[in-house]
């Protein structure tokens, strides 16, 4: 592992262990931002602060060539669930085990990535500091709502807070759970809401009501055997997906018919379909279903719900968020793959099966995604939830790589802070020069700039 990265161990793993032992449910992430916040400011970045939604954003100004880099995690947790599932650990005691894991709710979703983002903006500052020219900026967003809403945070940053500030972006790192691995994708997802309705009647005497559960019966039986069957698959993101996660009856109460059933869907999708043909395939089925019931009265939509945020800012927001992907050939892609080959990472190219913030900025904005970090996927949501720190860190190396690799930062000027030999031959093919690894420190910026030239750099 670079020295830089290596040598700041101590002070990521601390942090790490501070986000976990913060509880920052939905809703409740206003403790979490504060320390997010100072952080960002005691590094020193360019700007930092926190928006009207609760959003806590962090900018490191470079050129205006470009390309502007956004780095975004999540401030919100799930819940623990059943402490006794936890194998003694506590959910927010951030305790490190002998094999050098951190355990803890958020640490593989998303705390770690969290660090990971914010550690990286503080090397791209020490290495501004030393006098290199970042050709852009360097965005930093820790979003609320991510796990109950994916998109209400991230989707005020991109509309509202940004564009105040005149601030762009051209490619957009998630910090979510990948094993080290990149991740381009994920299939859209869409909660449909069918309702049936009857008439109230005393359950006395059932038959002078209509039972709006009794009604459903049909449409449950189609969605579970039929709908699933054809769905549209996609050579990258496999097949859509349907399935029921909800039945509600009102009044739903002892003695009483009910005269309306609700149940949500879980409607997963892929490239080349679209909400209005998805919420048009139940529309037929409820057709093909009334000729064959002249009673039946049901009708279909997209859940909407008011979220609150923890500034108190509220939205009315459709649980609908998008199919992306991002191409594998991209140039940020490629650049991404080439700068963690050189810190000595393999990784592999594969595509989420949940759902990210990369619905708002790939999905809606179209701009290229890409997930990386060094957190698990099997332990995200989980009692058995952490963080390996090796992996951590090696996550931290690969985002200061493939920063470097994306703003083309001279190989000599590298050499010459860390104090490798690079041979002209490209900033991170010094790693693979066995041992050189070991002997690279950083000079203090002072000691740096007595020798160089001040030819260009923000001095
Ligand atoms: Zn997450």
């Amino acid at each position: 592992m670079i020295a830089v990265v290596r040598d700041i161990q101590d002070e990521v793993v601390s942090f790490t262990q501070e986000l976990i032992q913060i509880p920052s449910l939905t809703g409740d992430e206003g403790a979490l931002a504060q320390v997010v916040f100072e952080k960002l400011r005691a590094i020193g970045v360019d700007e930092a602060f926190i928006d009207e939604i609760g959003n806590v954003v962090g900018i490191l100004y470079g050129g205006q060539a470009g390309p502007h880099v956004l780095l975004n995690n999540h401030l919100d947790i799930v819940p623990t669930g059943n402490l006794e599932n936890w194998n003694g650990y506590h959910p927010f005691g951030a305790e490190i085990d002998q094999n050098g894991n951190i355990h803890g709710r958020g640490a593989a979703d998303d705390k770690a990535g969290l660090s990971v983002q914010l550690y990286a903006m503080k090397l791209m500052k020490s290495l501004r500091d030393t006098g290199i020219a970042l050709p852009g900026n360097v965005l930093f967003a820790s979003v609320v709502h991510e796990e109950a809403a994916e998109m209400f945070g991230i989707e005020y940053l991109c509309k509202k807070t940004l564009p105040r500030k005149g601030i762009t972006f051209d490619v957009v790192f998630l910090g979510e759970p990948t094993d080290l691995n990149l991740k381009l994708g994920h299939r859209g997802k869409v909660e449909i809401v069918v309702t049936t309705r009857g008439k109230t009647a005393h359950s006395s005497t059932p038959w002078a009501g209509i039972n709006a559960l009794q009604k459903m019966i049909p449409i449950l039986e189609t969605v579970f055997d039929c709908m699933g069957e054809n769905l549209a698959r996609h050579p990258e993101l496999g097949q859509g997906s349907v399935t029921i996660t909800n039945l509600v009856c009102r009044p739903g109460t002892l003695s009483i018919i009910p005269d309306e059933c609700e149940i949500s869907v879980d409607r997963r999708y892929v490239p080349g379909e679209t909400l209005e043909g998805i919420v048009e395939e139940f529309q037929q089925v409820l057709e093909h279903l009334k000729k064959k019931d002249s009673q039946l009265e049901a009708s279909v939509g997209v859940r909407t719900f008011r979220e609150k945020s923890y500034t108190g800012y509220e939205k009315e927001v459709q649980k609908h968020h998008p199919v992306w992907i991002t191409a594998k050939e991209h140039p940020f892609v490629r650049k991404t793959f080439r700068a963690l080959q050189h810190v000595g990472q393999n990784p592999q190219i594969s595509y989420w099966p949940g759902g990210t913030d990369g619905s708002l900025t790939a999905g809606l904005m179209g701009i290229p995604t890409i997930g990386y970090s060094g957190m698990q996927f099997n332990y995200a949501h989980t009692p058995q939830e952490m963080v390996s720190i090796q992996m951590m860190m090696r996550s931290l190396e690969g985002y200061f790589a493939i920063l470097c690799e994306l703003f083309e930062i001279d190989a000599n000027d590298l050499s010459s802070i860390y104090r490798f030999h690079t041979g002209g031959t490209g900033l991170m093919q010094a790693h693979h020069i066995k041992g050189i690894q070991e002997c690279i420190r950083p000079l203090a910026p002072a000691e740096y700039r007595e020798g160089r030239k001040t030819s260009h750099g923000s001095e």
